[in-house]
């Protein structure tokens, strides 16, 4: 079967695919493919790390907002926030059904930055549920982001719609999921605000007649955005044998291949760290760990996964060069210290006050994705996708007071 693969090409926006978590990819049945037997990463108790309101200058004591409940019957609950408004609902559904670049999470944002202080990185917006209209499973937004020589982002993005002073690097919007131990797609998302923008005439992310978009389509990358395990592909024919030995069909003059479960837009359904690749263009390992070029199919058509196993066809397997990569973009210089430690706010979106369970499946999310807690079901936190190179603290943080800015109108 073939996997239904949404994109939007705008430099700074990537929605994601429906296949990412749906039941129609083996795997995803509710843990990661692989992975899922690992060790914790870091583990330990992000927690203690949320920001400290005693900390703050007190300013006006008069009137703290922190003592004001949310509106709508709205809560903040064990380290996510819960904003109740049937309007902002609508908003994120209207970003998840677009197929273009239209929608955006402004009003959302701004709704969170009147209640909390401008002291985040990312803010993942969730609904629960799954809207009918909905086109993509998440999508991500750059707010704030500078050039990074290396990666292909040349341009500097600077968006204060979203309410934030400059601090917010990007926005993901998610649909609900469909049982309580499926994770979002975090790590995905995430990953988009430094990926995939290289130069498409490199070879990724373009198959013979589709384009995958911020994705490394039918290249050997097998990163969270997507691609093959190189060392899995063999030929369907003859049988057992390995590239370049595969035959030829005389009659399709194309050639079938036979991989590790993979999609060309997400590997998300497999629970896989951040490839060196992508870790590479977060700044977190020099060139110098990187395989000295990537597999890529050429005339490549994808033709699904089933079970285990996935299916691609093409007149032949060239490379990259990951020394054409630093030719084309220079090189990646290492992450600044600030660059490695993230802050993240986990705020779940309902028409109505969301029940103890739904709640309680969001805080599961924030605490997995914050390494608050250890793994369950082989889902893992952000520090372990990178290796232990990097962090985020996900706990919900204090309110904002007089004494804060306000937010961007
Ligand atoms: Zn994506």
């Amino acid at each position: 079967m073939r996997t239904r693969i949404h994109l939007l090409v705008a430099l700074s926006v990537a929605a994601c695919s429906n296949s990412g978590s749906g039941s129609t990819v083996p795997g995803s049945g509710g843990s990661p493919g692989t992975g899922g037997s690992a060790p914790p990463g870091s583990g330990g108790s992000a927690g203690s790390a949320a920001p400290d309101a005693a900390t703050i200058a007190p300013g006006d004591s008069s009137s703290p907002e922190d003592a004001a409940p949310l509106p709508n019957g709205g809560q903040e609950y064990q380290g996510i926030v819960n904003l109740v408004d049937p309007a902002l609902v609508a908003q994120i559904e209207a970003v998840l059904a677009s197929s273009s670049s239209t929608g955006d999470y402004s009003p959302v944002t701004q709704a969170f930055y009147a209640l909390y202080p401008d002291e985040y990185d990312f803010l993942y917006l969730f609904l629960d549920h799954q809207p009918t209209t909905a086109e993509s499973d998440a999508t991500f937004v750059v707010a704030n982001r500078p050039a990074i020589p290396g990666t292909g982002i040349d341009t500097p993005t600077a968006l204060t719609r979203f309410g934030s002073r400059g601090r917010l690097k990007g926005v993901a919007g998610f649909q609900g999921t469909s049982s309580a131990d499926s994770l979002p797609a975090l790590a995905h998302e995430t990953m988009h605000y430094w990926g995939n923008y290289l130069d498409p005439a490199l070879g990724f992310g373009r198959e013979k007649d589709y384009d995958y978009g911020p994705h490394w389509g039918l290249t050997g990358v097998y990163g969270q955005l997507g691609g093959f395990d190189p060392s899995s592909v063999v030929c369907l024919v003859p049988d057992g044998a390995k590239p370049p030995d595969c035959t030829l069909d005389p009659d399709r003059n194309e050639i079938d291949y036979e991989t590790s479960a993979f999609t060309p837009g997400t590997n998300t359904f497999l629970g896989l760290v951040y490839a060196p690749l992508e870790l590479y263009l977060m700044g977190l390992v020099p060139v110098s760990e990187l395989p000295t070029s990537f597999p890529v199919v050429i005339d490549g058509r994808f033709d699904g996964t089933v079970a285990t196993i996935a299916f691609m066809v093409g007149t032949g397997i060239g490379q990259i060069a990951t020394s054409d990569i630093v030719s084309r973009h220079g090189n990646r210089a290492p992450a600044a210290d600030s660059d490695k430690h993230f802050t993240a706010a986990f705020v779940l979106v309902t028409s109505t006050p969301a029940a103890t369970d739904m709640l309680d499946r969001y805080v599961y999310y924030q605490q997995v994705w914050g390494a608050e807690v250890t793994s369950l079901n082989g889902w893992m936190s952000f520090g372990y996708h990178t290796g232990n190179r990097a962090n985020m603290t996900t706990h919900i943080g204090r309110r904002r007071t007089s004494a804060d800015p306000a937010p961007v109108q």
